[in-house]
Order: structure tokens, then C-alpha cells, then sequence
């Protein structure tokens, strides 16, 4: 056997890319959960090609202090945790601290931050080396340009759809964040069309209306319901309305976009047997709950998250929608005749 070596950070941070960064729509992801987590009330996202060749992303947000930028691209380096006990707690988006640095490894990046003290500091690296450091723009907020994506990793580069296929994705991502978060101006950009716009007037039912057009969002209806232990806002598409995958169902826990087949199916129970078979409803649900009771270090995309009390968020996503129909007397009420 060869000797063992510790891997130096530049190897390192592209294996971890391998998990954080599969294609634009990744990138896009991690980004725009970096904006949304510094407070951000106003966010632009352009990429042209499908953010093969260029994504750029510009917030408003805290931006990174002078002396932090360069930490930022270290591994395992966040603002988010510090300790054990805050891992059981998490109230922000991210908290791996893997993201820049896996993004800058297999890509030309260029990030320009301020605070808004004093003058920002403009960072540029190639495949994770920083190859020049300036000062930068004074206005608050960050913006990060990512360009020439896995140029040193051809096998990723090669498995890369078409344009059109990754503007898909990365056009979910961005819908599913702008639904998460309607108190934020989100826009976005695709080789120069306008792609996304909202508003950030916290009107989830306009941001409904922006994605899959004012015909669905006329036939929502608002979802409400508390338990001991959760909360629950949303809305759902009467049942006249439904589609053929279950990509229409968006359920959020504290602000994060994530899939659970146990609640999924929650939802459609709400729903009984008003829902034509192999048809899916189209749903909005916020949910809020205290984050010691969740789990998201489950995995590197935080998708799959672990919930303590899982059968009594389910219970309430089911008896909350089917309250919500009752009062919209969908089920035609029994009219006595004397
Ligand atoms: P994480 O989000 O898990 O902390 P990242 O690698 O995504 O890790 O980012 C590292 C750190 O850089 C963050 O913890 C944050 O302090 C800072 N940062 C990244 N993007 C932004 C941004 N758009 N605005 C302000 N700070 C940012
Ligand atoms: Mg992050």
C-alpha cells in the first residue's frame, strides 16, 4: 500500500463539490440561500446558457466583512454555527460552510462584498486559488459571478444537459426559494429574459400567481392550522385544478424547500378523493416549527430533513386542508325541504 496523506484543501474542496455541486441549478441554490440567509430584501439572478457559461448573483444583504472574505472560501468556515449545541438548533439556510469553497474549486470565481462600512473588497480565484484581491464597491451587499463552471472537472462538465434543461432546474430552484420567501424581491434572468419577478410585498398568493400563472392562483384556497408543536400557512388549488407530478407540492419547514413522502402523502389525503388518481395537487405549505425538533445535517443538499414528531405534522397538513375545503363548502351542503 501507498503511504497516507492528508489531501491538501484544493483536492479536498473538489470532492466535496462532487456532492454540493452537481450542475448550475446547485450553484444557484447555494447562492441565493447565502443572500436569503444575510437578510437580504432585494436579490438578482442572471445566467446565461442554462448558468453554464455565467451565473451571477447580487443581494442586498449584511455582505462579508474586509477581513472575513478570504475565510469565506475556506472549508468547513461559516458565520452560521459555532458550537454542538448550535447544530441542534439551526435557524439559517446554510451552516456546512461548504458551498463557496466547493463552488470556487470547479469554477472562475469572482466575489464582490461590502457592509456598508467602509470601502468592500473584490475577490477573484480560479479553481479555488485566489488570484487577486482589490478593494471594491462601497454599497452593501455581495455579489458573486461564477463562470467557466467545471472546466477542471471534464466528466462533470460532460454530463451537463442542454441549455434548456438546466434553465429548468435552475428556474425551480429560484420559484421554489421565491415561494419560500414572498417578503423578498426575487428576480431572475436567463440570457437576458426575464424569467422570474417578484415583488417582495410577502404576498405568497402573487408569487403564485408569477409561476404558475393568475388562472391557478385564482383557484387557491388559504390554509391555516396550529399544533402543539407546528404552525402551518399556505395555500392549495381546489381540486378542479390538479397536474400530473407531484412537482406542483411545495412544502417548506422554516423557510427550507423540502421532500417527505410521509407528508406528501398528508397533503394528499387532505385532499381525499377529490383528487382524480395519478393527479397531484398544487400546494403551497409554510411550515414553522422550533428547529430543535428538526434534523437537516442529514444530507449535503439538506432535501431530506429528520422531524421528531413527524405523524403530528402529518395529522395537521391533513386535517388543516381538509378544514380549508369545509370552509369553502366544496362539498355541496344538504339542503332540508320541509
Ligand atoms: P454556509 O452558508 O454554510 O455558512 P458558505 O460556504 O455558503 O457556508 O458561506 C460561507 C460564509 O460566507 C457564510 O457563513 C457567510 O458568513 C458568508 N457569506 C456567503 N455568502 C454571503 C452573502 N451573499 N452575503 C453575506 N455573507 C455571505
Ligand atoms: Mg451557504
Amino acid at each position: 500500500m501507498a503511504q497516507i496523506v492528508k489531501l491538501d484543501a484544493f483536492l479536498s474542496n473538489k470532492i466535496a463539490a462532487g456532492e454540493v455541486v452537481e450542475r448550475p441549478a446547485s450553484i444557484v441554490k447555494e447562492l441565493l440561500e447565502n443572500a436569503l440567509d444575510a437578510h437580504s430584501t432585494n436579490i438578482l439572478i442572471e445566467m446565461e446558457e442554462g448558468g453554464m457559461s455565467s451565473i451571477r448573483i447580487l443581494d442586498n444583504g449584511d455582505g462579508i466583512q474586509a477581513d472575513d472574505v478570504e475565510t469565506a472560501f475556506y472549508r468547513h468556515a461559516t458565520s452560521k454555527i459555532k458550537t454542538d449545541r448550535d447544530l441542534f438548533q439551526i435557524r439559517t439556510l446554510g451552516f456546512r460552510g461548504e458551498a463557496l469553497p466547493s463552488i470556487a474549486s470547479v469554477s472562475h470565481l469572482t466575489m464582490r462584498t461590502c457592509t456598508g462600512e467602509g470601502p468592500g473588497v473584490e475577490l477573484t480565484l480560479e479553481g479555488g486559488h485566489i488570484t487577486s484581491r482589490t478593494p471594491s464597491k462601497t454599497r452593501k451587499g455581495t455579489e458573486v459571478i461564477v463562470q467557466n463552471l467545471f472546466y477542471n472537472t471534464p466528466a462533470r462538465l460532460k454530463y451537463l444537459k442542454t441549455v434548456h434543461t438546466e434553465a429548468g432546474h435552475v428556474s425551480d430552484v429560484v420559484n421554489r426559494l421565491a415561494l419560500a420567501h414572498p417578503n423578498v424581491a426575487i428576480s431572475l434572468y436567463h440570457n437576458g429574459k426575464e424569467m422570474l419577478k417578484t415583488t417582495g410585498n410577502k404576498d405568497v398568493r402573487q408569487v403564485i400567481a408569477s409561476i404558475y400563472g393568475r388562472n391557478v392562483a385564482k383557484e387557491m384556497v388559504a390554509v391555516s392550522g396550529t399544533s402543539l408543536d407546528y404552525s402551518i400557512e399556505g395555500y392549495i388549488a381546489k381540486p378542479e385544478v390538479t397536474r400530473a407530478s407531484r412537482q406542483y407540492m411545495s412544502l417548506f419547514i422554516n423557510g427550507r424547500y423540502i421532500r417527505n413522502f410521509h407528508l406528501a402523502r398528508a397533503v394528499q389525503e387532505g385532499f381525499h378523493t377529490l383528487l382524480p388518481i395519478g393527479r397531484y395537487p398544487v400546494v403551497v405549505l409554510s411550515i414553522e416549527m422550533d428547529p430543535t425538533l428538526i434534523d437537516v445535517n442529514v444530507h449535503p443538499s439538506k432535501l431530506e430533513v429528520r422531524l421528531s414528531k413527524e405523524d403530528e405534522l402529518a395529522k395537521l397538513i391533513t386535517s388543516s386542508i381538509q378544514s380549508a375545503f369545509n370552509k369553502q363548502t366544496l362539498i355541496p351542503e344538504i339542503k332540508h325541504t320541509t
